[in-house]
């Protein structure tokens, strides 16, 4: 008997929108994955420093996963100091889940084209499948024809026809998901918010209440 897949949603999620909500229940229900665990990363070692810190963005992904017994919070990389690498995580995932159970990382299709810059990239196909999410009107196919020589060919030999693939190993497998697109970005939603425009319907009611409490990405 297979052991069913768990999805790894890793992000700043500043702050956490429906865009990332959706394509958790997407490949939830798309790969038949037993849970989402969302991982709110600490210090990303790709970006700018998050512009809220990290017990509110902690405390807004608790609200927003809250009542979903399939969508889980994880807090190891807020915790911990220093640079944030997926490669680390896995690899304490590994240690507490066991080499059986198929880990699933989700990430968007331009997450996935930058995927040859991150540390240790090519040993994240031993500790988890890779699940791109492709918004409609984006062909990820497309687009790697133009992406990095080696990235293009992991994807090329990894690429697996059916989200099936996902259940029958524990890692090594992309996957593509279809999702409609949620224009959403947690980018504009700070800059509604800075320009104190009404940010409802873009991220769950209780989000927007905490961040409008909080007074979060408005100017001093
Ligand atoms: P920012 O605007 O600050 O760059 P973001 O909204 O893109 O943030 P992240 O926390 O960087 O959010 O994203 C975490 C993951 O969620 C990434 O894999 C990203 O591709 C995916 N994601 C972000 N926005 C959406 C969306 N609207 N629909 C589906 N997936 C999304």
């Amino acid at each position: 008997m297979s052991i069913a897949p768990i999805g790894i949603l890793g992000g700043t999620f500043d702050p956490i929108h429906f865009g990332h909500l959706r394509f958790a229940q997407e490949a939830l229900e798309q790969c038949n994955l037993d849970a989402v665990h969302f991982i709110p990363c600490g210090s990303p070692p790709h970006r700018n420093a998050p512009h809220a810190g990290a017990p509110y963005r902690l405390n807004m992904v608790r609200l927003a996963l809250q009542g979903n017994p399939a969508f889980v919070l994880d807090e190891r990389e807020i915790r911990r100091a220093g640079p944030c690498y997926t490669v680390d995580t896995l690899t304490a995932l590994r240690v507490e889940m066991g080499m059986q159970r198929p880990l699933c990382l989700l990430m968007g299709g331009d997450a996935f084209l930058l995927l040859h810059t991150w540390h240790e990239w090519k040993k994240l196909f031993e500790l988890a499948h890779i699940v791109v999410m492709q918004r409609a009107g984006r062909p990820l196919g497309n687009a790697i024809n133009e992406a990095d020589a080696a990235l293009r060919d992991a994807y090329r030999a990894r690429l697996a026809p059916a989200p099936r693939a996902l259940h029958d190993a524990p890692a090594g497998a992309i996957v593509v998901v279809n999702m409609p697109a949620l224009e959403i970005s947690a980018t504009d939603i700070r800059r509604r918010c800075a320009e104190k425009k009404d940010i409802h319907y873009l991220l769950p009611d209780v989000v927007a209440d905490y961040i409008q409490s909080h007074n979060l990405y408005t100017p001093c």
